[in-house]
């Protein structure tokens, strides 16, 4: 609270004290002068009227006695006059005179026969009105002068003649009026002067009282209002009497108090609605807030299952390395992961440069597809092998490039064609189509892309690892098993011979007189009729039958469940095979005839031991060399002994 609001800064010429006071005096001053005015006059004419009336009387009480009297002797009375003037101690001295003024009776009786000076001076102008009120009244300096006419009755014409002036005058002298006006008009100005103070006392305490009572305070609730206009409420007025400001102050309080009671309940109020509002402002941001995780959610969680799409597709397509497993497990994948989809697996075949259907999904006829080919820029996936960039048809039905398949396949809808790449290498083609029109939107062609291009890895390891195993158990010139593979399974024949007690037989065959050929037609020519040699004997024998390369110019054919008779035949038909063909080397006949020589040993007709078959077609080998060469000999038991 600014204490400076109850300080009295109001102008005194400002205050209502001051003006009432101005106005109470000014008033009483104006209603006073005029009173006294007016006062005075009356005053001065009462005084004159009561002489008046006085000396009247006293002329009448005169007239009456003479009238009475006088008539009777012609005397004046002057016993009873005398009487009548000793009742009036005003009068100082009293005369009857005649109408020249000669003193006829004098109540200073020295005075009888001396001229009245005042009656000869006054004698004239008097009318016999027959009226009490003819008496003259003259003002002197220090007494009052009356000249009173006594005009003749019936009684008295007898001795008096009938005039129209008077017989005779009554003059009397009294105390001076003026003295009395005088005393009259100070005891009025003092009663004035008097009532004057008093007011002007009675206003000067009125002004006090004003001021402490009523202006005091009504400056203080002033302070306070100025307060309250500057906007503070919690300013009180001090209630210090019980009078009707205090009443007021009291009404102003609680006024105050019902307004700060206001403003504390719309202050709260405020605050409240403050409050909603930040709470509906979180209460939004909350709900903006969680809107954005549940999309971020469920983003998450396609994203997860996209990225489970891949970590399944990747340790399974890792975990074999065989090319049927790897498809197999792609195409079940996706149509676990991303159920609806119809899916084709297309190879690149090198060999004869087309794009082969491998696998089928989502397709009740998926076997008409199988090992249909397209050709580089046939169809869509021609197209895609072309360009080697992906194709997405939003609608089949409207584009001629989609051959449904070569019209096995006429289901219309979306169709996404994805290259399978490695190293820039096409390695094959994703197809998926599902129905409906755009029915794959952009995430689900980049999350495809992906799977192609993990497929591709797969596929072209699975490729790989297959060439590398050929690599290894096969004969790079000849194409034909290794030895080493060739043990591996010969063991495995031996084993199942054993267990399945059935038989085999074994060609050990050597090409003659190679070195001369060598040496005649040079190393490379050798190199292709070894070549040829082989093709000749791999390409002749049982799917079953298992033909290696043995040494140098040596090949070993191993015939599971053949009888030796049989085997004998099969060498010889091979030999001559062999002695019959013309081989051509860098487009020209080779001149020289190739024969072969032929061992033949059988399990179990040569020797129980199934391991000793291979040494013993050696030796008969052996022996075919020794007989003279391009001949089957056949093992027998003289043969071993012969050496
Ligand atoms: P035989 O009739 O007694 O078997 O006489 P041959 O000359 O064939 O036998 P030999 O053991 O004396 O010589 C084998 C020849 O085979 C020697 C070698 O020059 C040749 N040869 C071995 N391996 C290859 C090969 O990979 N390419 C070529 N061009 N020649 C080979
Ligand atoms: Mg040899
Ligand atoms: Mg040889």
């Amino acid at each position: 609270m600014n204490k400076s609001y109850f300080n009295l800064n109001l102008n005194i010429k400002k205050s209502i004290a001051f003006k009432v006071s101005l106005v109470i005096s000014l008033a009483i001053l104006v209603i006073m002068g005029v009173g006294f005015y007016f006062l005075i006059d009356m005053q001065r004419a009462a005084v004159k009227k009561n002489i008046n009336d006085y000396f009247t009387s006293i002329y009448e009480m005169v007239l009456v006695t003479i009238r009475e009297q006088h008539p009777q002797n012609g005397i004046l009375p002057s016993k009873q006059l005398r009487e009548i003037m000793r009742g009036h101690k005003e009068i100082i001295s009293s005369n009857i005179s005649s109408y020249h003024g000669v003193m006829k009776w004098a109540s200073n009786p020295s005075d009888v026969g001396k001229i009245n000076k005042l009656i000869s001076e006054n004698k004239e102008g008097w009318e016999n009105s027959g009226t009490k009120s003819g008496i003259r009244v003259l003002e002197h300096k220090n007494s009052t002068l009356i000249i009173a006419p006594i005009f003749p009755e019936q009684n008295c014409i007898k001795c008096h003649q009938d005039k129209k002036e008077p017989i005779g005058f009554f003059s009397a002298e009294s105390i001076s009026l003026s003295n009395l006006f005088s005393d009259v008009y100070r005891f009025s100005t003092v009663s004035f002067l008097v009532i004057l103070l008093t007011i002007l006392v009675t206003l000067l305490i009125l002004s006090f009282a004003l001021r402490f009572y009523v202006v005091k305070p009504i400056d203080t609730l002033l302070s306070m209002i100025q307060a309250v206009e500057k906007g503070n409420f919690l300013v009180r007025a001090e209630i210090k009497r019980e009078d009707e400001l205090g009443i007021l102050s009291r009404g102003f309080n609680n006024m105050l108090k019902k307004i700060t009671d206001l403003m504390v309940s719309q202050l709260d109020q405020e605050r409240q609605v403050v409050a909603m509002q930040h709470e509906l402002k979180y209460k939004e941001e909350i709900e903006a807030k969680s809107r954005k995780i549940f999309e971020i959610n469920a983003s998450l969680e396609k994203k997860l299952n996209e990225l489970s799409l891949l970590i399944e597709l990747s340790s399974a397509l890792n975990s074999s390395l065989e090319l049927d497993d790897i498809l197999e497990s792609l195409v079940q994948i996706l149509h676990r992961k991303m159920n609806y989809l119809g899916l084709v697996v297309l190879l690149w075949d090198e060999e004869e440069r087309v794009l082969r259907v491998k696998r089928t999904f989502g397709y009740d006829d998926g076997e008409l597809l199988r090992n249909m080919t397209f050709k580089p820029g046939e169809g869509i996936s021609g197209r895609v092998v072309e360009s080697g960039e992906m194709i997405l048809v939003n609608n089949t039905t409207n584009d001629e490039r989609f051959l449904h398949y070569k019209g096995k396949k006429i289901i219309d809808g979306s169709f996404l064609s994805i290259p399978m790449k490695f190293k820039g290498d096409i390695i094959g083609v994703l197809n998926f189509s599902r129905p409906g029109i755009n029915m794959f939107k952009d995430e689900e062609v980049e999350l495809l892309k992906a799977v192609a291009n993990q497929a591709a890895i797969a596929i072209k390891n699975a490729e790989l690892y297959q060439k590398t195993l050929e690599l290894s158990i096969t004969d790079a010139l000849t194409g034909l098993y290794n030895r080493r593979y060739f043990f591996k399974r010969f063991s495995e024949v031996i084993d199942n011979s054993q267990r399945y007690n059935t038989g085999f037989s074994v060609l050990m065959i050597d090409i003659d007189h190679f070195k001369n050929f060598n040496d005649r037609f040079g190393h490379k020519a050798g190199d292709e009729i070894l070549k040829r040699v082989a093709y000749i004997f791999s390409s002749r024998v049982r799917k079953v039958d298992i033909v290696a390369r043995y040494g140098g110019e040596e090949f070993v054919v191993l015939f599971p469940r053949m009888k030796k008779k049989e085997a004998v035949d099969l060498g010889e038909k091979l030999r001559k095979n062999v002695e019959l063909s013309k081989f051509v080397f860098e487009g020209e006949a080779v001149e020289q005839k190739i024969t072969v020589s032929i061992g033949v040993a059988a399990f179990p007709e040569d020797s129980s031991d199934a391991r000793e078959i291979i040494e013993l077609a050696d030796k008969a080998l052996y022996e075919a060399k020794r007989r003279g060469r391009n001949q089957t000999v056949a093992y027998n038991g003289s043969l071993s002994s012969n050496g």
